[in-house]
């Protein structure tokens, strides 16, 4: 039989995804894959239901159905203090992971380098592969997770195409703050490159941290496309509504990718989801409060049984660290941080994802955890979880 393509030979299916589908086969409580285990708002659903008796049932407009992009302009416009065009600065696409391909493919001749941050969500290293980029890598450094700006510039001198930034961070919870913004747009500006952003975690960001879209600021909108999505603001990962915002030029282009790739996104899902683009700035202070109480109830858990862990900015994503129990003498000596999270999912019944799916540089004494889960889950999680330390019985 001929070969298959050269292209899907050079990346693997994501681990992330992966965790969940064992998670699953166990029944382990699954805090790895970042979803909600509670439901939407209500009122979303009630629209759900309304619409599936009225429709529509068929293909929404191409880039998004109309009053859904209105919706969607008049939200992020109020965020980013400026008038947002529903037909020309904003496109409709299948889920933030569409919009982000979709950004790739817009941008990148084969070749182009993009600079991604290390830690990154590892659907990029898929996304430049398959849009034909090569991923400068620029690490975020740990405790704060913060660049060195001589090390971002030096990349820069390679004249990439893009850069990526994901605000808040998945996984390390970073929030880049305006000046981080400036400075990453103002290598944008210098040396001629796009600044893509992925903000799906714009709603969940815990004082005195406060998200800044990039989009924004005067002085580098013009060259910002962001990729955000509904899934995590309105706990509706499974809808697929995600878009991109961004100038006009970059829009019109982007809307041939995804009309060839996806045509759109599910018609009836828009319209019930125009009720929630329509929330008031409560809900979304109330979605804050809610994750904030998460973090701490998950965090408390996690110090009193003496795992050390990242304290996130944003997002709901925990890196703890497990070297202590990857040490000569205990069960696991020298394994995998991968072999050490299909272990703790058949063992302990709680799945994450392994690090080193998120990290360039060669790390293997992370795994994450996230905190998007019902008290009760989270309890039952920590309790789980408690059980770590005796179960690899960590020599002294
Ligand atoms: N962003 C979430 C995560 O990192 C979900 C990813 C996905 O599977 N689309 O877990």
């Amino acid at each position: 039989m001929p070969e298959l393509s050269h292209r899907v030979q050079t990346f693997t299916d994501s681990v992330i995804r992966r965790m969940t589908r064992i998670s699953d086969e166990v029944g382990a409580i699954n805090l790895s894959q970042g979803f909600p285990d509670f439901p939407p708002p209500k009122a979303i659903t009630d629209r759900l239901r309304e619409v599936a008796q009225e429709g529509p049932h068929q293909y929404s407009v191409t880039f998004g159905a109309e009053n859904f992009r209105q919706a969607l302009a008049d939200k992020q416009g109020r965020a980013y203090g400026r008038t947002l065009d529903p037909e020309t600065e904003i496109l409709v696409t299948c889920g933030g992971t569409e919009a982000m391909m979709c950004a790739m493919m817009t941008v990148c001749n084969p070749g182009d380098k993009v600079v991604v941050f290390s830690p990154f969500y590892e659907n990029y290293g898929a996304d430049a592969i398959l849009s034909g980029a090569d991923p400068i890598f620029v690490p975020l450094v740990p405790p704060a997770f913060d660049f060195d700006p001589a090390v971002l510039e030096d990349a820069f001198r390679q004249h990439p195409k893009a850069i990526i930034v994901c605000n808040p961070s998945n996984p390390c919870g970073k929030v880049f703050t305006k000046e981080e913004l400036l400075f990453i747009g103002g290598l944008c500006n210098r040396y001629d490159a796009y600044m893509i952003t992925d903000e799906v975690y714009e709603h969940i960001v815990f004082p005195p941290y406060h998200h800044v879209y990039a989009g924004s600021l005067p002085e580098i909108a013009d060259r910002v496309i962001c990729c955000s999505s509904l899934s995590k603001t309105y706990s509706i990962t499974g809808w697929r509504l995600g878009y991109l915002i961004g100038p006009a030029n970059v829009i019109e282009a982007a809307k041939k990718v995804h009309d060839f790739l996806t045509v759109g996104a599910a018609a009836p899902l828009q319209e019930a989801a125009v009720v929630g683009l329509q929330f008031p700035q409560s809900y979304y202070d109330g979605l804050a409060r809610l994750y904030a109480e998460k973090r701490r109830l998950f965090l408390d858990g996690l110090d009193r049984i003496g795992l050390k862990h990242t304290v996130p900015q944003g997002s709901y994503f925990v890196l703890v660290d497990i070297g202590d129990f990857l040490k000569p003498g205990t069960l696991l000596a020298g394994k995998s941080d991968l072999e050490f999270c299909e272990w703790m999912i058949r063992t302990v019944g709680v799945a994450a994802v392994p690090g080193s799916s998120f990290f360039r540089e060669p790390v293997n004494h992370l795994i994450r955890l996230h905190f998007a889960c019902s008290e009760e889950t989270l309890r039952k999680a920590l309790d789980r979880l408690a059980r770590l330390p005796e179960l690899v019985r960590v020599s002294e």
